[in-house]
């Protein structure tokens, strides 16, 4: 099966990879942290696009199942010779691959390989589209801090319009029972946000109910060559950046990072010990994990050796 967008799985699908996350989460605690899951896999990470987290858990995921993992990145790779992504695909696709795991600068570019491709297709982020296994791994620190995800209230806030995470998360979130808000200036929320069916609030207020305050990184990089939504990131930061003072006692801050400290959150808060930011890395691992497992042998026992 692929992952292409958390749409692809039900709820009983999360809840497998809950269980196969656990089993998975053990495993890093031991001295020799390698289980023979997949054995004989041959996992091929393509990334087009920059990533520190997703391509170190996966690489680190693959290896600790077992697989044999290849890492191709845009530069260095024929794609810099200007090779079409098909043509990338049909090569590599004479090697057998069991898994590609893929990030691409374009929305859609991951469905597009799995059309050319016999193995199992794991968007790691396209474009402004789709994060699932980001969303996966949210869910899965939530509920490993909450001990439950229903009826949780979250608060998922600015830069909305340029943000695979928000729309994965606004999706998967609400799937299992989250009740979820968008937050944020006008000009960082998406043309045709009315069809996401989600509240939008326009004011910090909205985040005095909620349990976790989910900030989003301001991305600059998307940016380039078009009128900033936003008149410059010192105003942003004094009327949308959290600070320890705007969190409530008990709330619980996340971001998928890379952060911008001083941008969307203070430093301090982001080291504070209400910040989740490291343990949605730690759960990343497992999840991703459980997600390479999961694609090629959906059963919800993992061999965990
Ligand atoms: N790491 C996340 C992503 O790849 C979030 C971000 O870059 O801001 O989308």
């Amino acid at each position: 099966m692929h992952l292409l967008s958390i749409d692809d799985l039900s709820t009983g699908d999360i809840e497998t990879l809950f269980q196969l996350s656990d089993g998975f989460l053990e495993v890093a605690s031991r001295p020799i942290k390698k289980v023979p899951t997949l054995r004989g896999r041959t996992q091929v990470n393509m990334f087009f696009e920059a990533s520190t987290r997703t391509l170190t858990s996966f690489e680190l995921a693959g290896k600790r199942l077992s697989a044999d993992v290849v890492n191709i990145k845009a530069s260095g790779s024929s794609v810099s010779k200007g090779e079409s992504l098909k043509d990338t695909i049909l090569t590599l696709e004479s090697y057998r691959p069991d898994i590609i795991v893929m990030r691409h600068h374009q929305v859609g570019a991951c469905r597009l390989a799995a059309r050319y491709t016999g193995a199992s297709v794991v968007n790691a982020g396209d474009g402004a589209g789709e994060h699932p296994t980001q969303c996966l791994l949210d869910l899965y620190s939530l509920r490993r801090t909450f001990g439950r995800l229903d009826g949780l209230k979250v608060a998922i806030v600015g830069d909305v319009l340029r943000s695979r995470v928000a729309r994965s998360n606004v999706f998967g979130f609400r799937k299992m029972g989250i009740d979820v808000r968008l937050v944020g200036p006008p000009t960082l929320m998406p043309p045709g946000i009315g069809r996401w069916n989600v509240p939008v609030y326009q004011d910090l207020a909205a985040l005095e109910d909620v349990d976790v305050v989910y900030l989003l990184r301001m991305q600059l990089e998307r940016a380039r060559g078009r009128v900033p939504p936003v008149p410059s990131l010192r105003e942003y930061s004094r009327v949308w950046g959290l600070s320890r003072q705007r969190l409530r006692p008990g709330q619980k801050v996340m971001h998928p990072g890379p952060i911008n400290r001083g941008v969307e959150l203070s430093g301090d808060l982001a080291d504070d010990d209400r910040s989740l930011i490291l343990h949605q890395v730690e759960s990343g691992l497992a999840v991703r994990m459980a997600i390479l497992y999961h694609v090629l042998a959906p059963h919800p026992e993992a061999d965990t050796g």
